[in-house]
């Protein structure tokens, strides 16, 4: 396959360190431009796949990576864990092994990788992933058809080859996998869909199976949450290794000075025009996980609303009522 000449993803390399239930305040490393995947998940807190690919590539330099990297280390930034994670399928960039390796060199921190798990059949990608300290991957579904309807591969991957590249990396690898599982109601929470699902876990052998729910804007309307407690019921169904960490927290817990200045900003920039994620990202140059973070909080907290137009989701700021109290206002938008 023909190289791609390397382009950053928008908003850079790093972003964060950003609260996380698993992780700790987690850094932020994101390798492929927005929307790069082998998947089209129809839960993406990100939207919809712009350039669905198994091309392995050096989508950004991986030495402005690791610059990037020691340059965090260098301002004293404190972060319980480094995330490969970011803006699509981090093991497409064709350098994430020598990055891993480089961050290790770098920081005493360690590195979590976050993927769909899609290329762990190849074994140069096993290898690269294999000196990570913690691997993420998912697994939503029992089989085939489940696979793709919830997350619409590339054509080019088949569901069996995926399975045997999980099991193959859990196989060799010495440091821990923690397997997720997200559930989106009635497609894939049937309970023989589940069942498969505990069997295909039982064989690749993760130390944690962590379940996870629609619970941020999802790239199709009709990707809906499981209820807190079938999900608690699903647990029991995948064994005692299972736990779920879906975040149905009404109020965020973890705000700081720092995010609060952001959601300012998040907030003035939707009074001027509905946005969508990647909108809010570029217009205030963070990253789009950052801007993920800030309005989920936004939106449990009811100043936001989502409204879908052409396929796209936008962010604006929610209509409230306020008192008719003899001056007879309008209504007026938030803040
Ligand atoms: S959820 Fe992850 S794997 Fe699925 S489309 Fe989004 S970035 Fe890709």
């Amino acid at each position: 396959m023909a190289a791609r000449p390397p382009r950053p993803p928008e908003g850079g390399f790093l972003y964060g360190p950003v609260p996380s239930r698993r992780l700790g305040r987690s850094l932020g490393v994101d390798l492929v431009p927005f929307k790069t995947c082998s998947y089209d998940c129809v839960y993406c807190q990100l939207g919809r796949t712009t350039c669905r690919t198994l091309e392995r590539s050096e989508y950004v330099p991986t030495t402005q990576v690791l610059d990037a990297i020691a340059a965090f280390r260098r301002s004293g930034a404190a972060a319980d864990f480094i995330g490969i994670a970011g803006s699509g399928e981090p093991t497409l960039h064709a350098g994430i092994g020598d990055i891993i390796a480089g961050i290790r060199q770098r920081t005493r921190l360690p590195v979590a990788v976050l993927t769909n798990g899609s290329l762990l059949w190849d074994a140069e990608v096993r290898r690269e992933l294999s000196r990570a300290h913690v691997v993420i991957p998912s697994l939503d579904a029992g089989g085939p058809r489940t696979f793709r309807r919830v997350n619409r591969p590339h054509p080019g991957l088949a569901f069996e080859t995926v399975v045997e590249g999980l099991a193959a990396f859990a196989a060799g690898f010495r440091g821990e996998i923690w397997l997720e599982v997200m559930f989106v109601a009635g497609i894939n929470t049937d309970l023989r869909e589940v069942r498969r699902i505990a069997r295909l876990a039982d064989r690749i052998g993760p130390r944690r199976i962590q379940l996870n729910t629609v619970v941020r804007p999802p790239a199709e309307r009709f990707a809906r949450p499981v209820p807190r407690e079938d999900l608690a019921r699903l647990a029991r169904c995948l064994g005692g290794r299972a736990e779920c960490i879906a975040d149905f927290r009404p109020d965020a817990e973890t705000a700081t000075p720092r995010s609060r200045a952001g959601e300012r900003a998040i907030l003035e920039l939707l009074a001027r025009r509905p946005c969508t994620v990647s909108g809010i990202a570029d217009g205030l140059a963070i990253h789009p996980q950052e801007a993920v973070k800030r309005l989920d909080d936004l939106l449990r907290r009811g100043l936001v609303a989502v409204n879908e137009r052409d396929g796209e989701r936008y962010f604006g700021l929610k209509r409230i009522r306020t008192p008719r109290v003899r001056s007879g206002l309008p209504e007026r938008s938030l803040p």
